[in-house]
């Protein structure tokens, strides 16, 4: 029997908009020793709404599982679900054996996060409700997926306002230090020990081959990480120039080259702002650059700092293309939405006094699906814009 939890009338309407998650200033009845726990939410008349994990550690009380109050969330519930999300990356993803399996929320599985690495997967749990969930999550992925390993990567810092340890732990078979990907005609190398989130970036997967279409003469590459962009446009362009601050990155990039086999990228470690800024001095141009540097605001309190961060790199980038040259700008700050990233474009434009046309406005890939009633799982902007004059 499901323990119960009753929301407010504010958490109600909330619950009622769509958004996966309710607050826990927003139940009015809860019982803290059931945190962890799949709960029947009730309206406080009574009314059953649905299915959700409850933690009282955390800011999110609740996070939705079904609307369904009738629904039984046994095994067969998961393997359904679970089933559907794989079912899904087979008909979105055909050119990599590298993509994300499980979205959390926009899976239906909150907090959960699975990457699929060839024959390795890897896990991230981050809420309390699918950490408990674990063990049968672990079956269902082996039976379902039969993976030659899989990894926990728990040491993201969110599981700590859930009031979860951080961790790193093999929970099937012996995951190995590097594992082997392609994604189009690229080799890439992933540490999944070490790497950034659970390896790679998935999530720019569609945009780096997406890309590949405007690569020709010079390209420049900043904030490259391990290259798996300045690798696909390699083949289509005479010269790729990479640059990347982290020592880590750079000797995992310098593996990628090897791997395959390019030799028309020049590699630098430094600081992008600083090297930008020098090849604007020196007056060299490009036909592509591409921006695809860290979340510069992580909160709202740092949006604005962002904005001038942002505005700064992509003015420089756009003084250094040629006519007719593009413009690949991203950013992964979820806090900055698709219309003030375009205007702070626009300001960078104006700055460098010249004239862009917008080419595309992409997200993350399909694998990294949107739930329109929840907003945060729309994080990832990728704008392409040419340069008229
Ligand atoms: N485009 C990459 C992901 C880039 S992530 C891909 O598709 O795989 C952002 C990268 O920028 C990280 O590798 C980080 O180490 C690097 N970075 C952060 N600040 C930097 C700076 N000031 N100069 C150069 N690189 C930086």
């Amino acid at each position: 029997m499901n323990g119960e939890v009753i929301l407010t009338a504010k958490g109600a309407r909330w619950a009622a908009s769509g958004h996966p998650w309710v607050y826990r200033d927003d139940l009015r009845d809860q019982d803290a020793s059931l945190s962890g726990e799949a709960v029947r939410v009730k309206a406080m008349n009574g009314r059953p709404l649905g299915y959700a994990f409850y933690n009282s550690k955390s800011k999110i009380g609740l996070r939705w599982l079904t609307d369904d109050p009738e629904c039984v969330l046994d095994r067969r519930f998961w393997r359904e679900r679970l089933k559907k999300a794989i079912d899904y990356r087979k008909r979105v993803v055909s050119d990599s054996n590298a993509h994300r399996l499980i979205f959390s929320e926009a899976d239906g599985f909150p907090g959960l996060i699975v990457d699929r690495y060839g024959d390795v997967l890897v896990v991230q749990s981050l809420s309390l409700g699918i950490d408990r969930m674990l063990p049968m999550m672990v079956e269902l992925l082996a039976e379902l997926c039969a993976p030659t390993a899989i990894a926990a990567r728990n040491d993201a810092q969110v599981r700590t306002l859930e009031g979860l340890p951080l961790e790193k732990r093999p929970l099937l078979g012996d995951p190995p230090a590097r594992v082997e990907v392609m994604e189009g005609d690229c080799c890439y190398g992933v540490d999944i020990w070490e790497g950034h989130k659970t390896g790679i970036y998935l999530d720019q997967r569609e945009n780096r081959l997406w890309v590949k279409k405007f690569a020709r003469g010079r390209v420049l590459d900043a904030f490259a990480y391990q290259g798996a962009f300045s690798l696909q446009v390699a083949a289509h362009a005479d010269q790729v120039l990479s640059i990347e601050d982290s020592e880590r990155a750079i000797g995992l990039f310098e593996e990628n080259i090897k791997r395959n086999n390019v030799s028309n990228i020049q590699l630098e470690r430094a600081n992008a702002f600083d090297r930008l800024k020098a090849l604007e001095k020196s007056k060299e141009i490009f036909d592509l650059v591409i921006l695809d540097p860290p979340a510069f605001a992580r909160n709202k309190s740092e949006l604005s700092g962002a904005c001038r961060g942002y505005r700064e790199i992509n003015l420089r980038a756009i003084r250094i293309l040629k006519p007719g040259g593009v413009l690949l700008s991203c950013s992964c700050s979820y806090q900055m939405s698709q219309e003030l990233f375009l205007s702070v474009l626009q300001e960078a434009a104006g700055d460098a006094g010249r004239k862009l046309r917008l080419i595309e406005c992409r997200t993350q890939g399909a694998d990294h699906p949107i739930l329109i009633t929840h907003p945060e799982s729309k994080y990832l902007k990728c704008v392409a814009l040419e340069v008229i004059e």
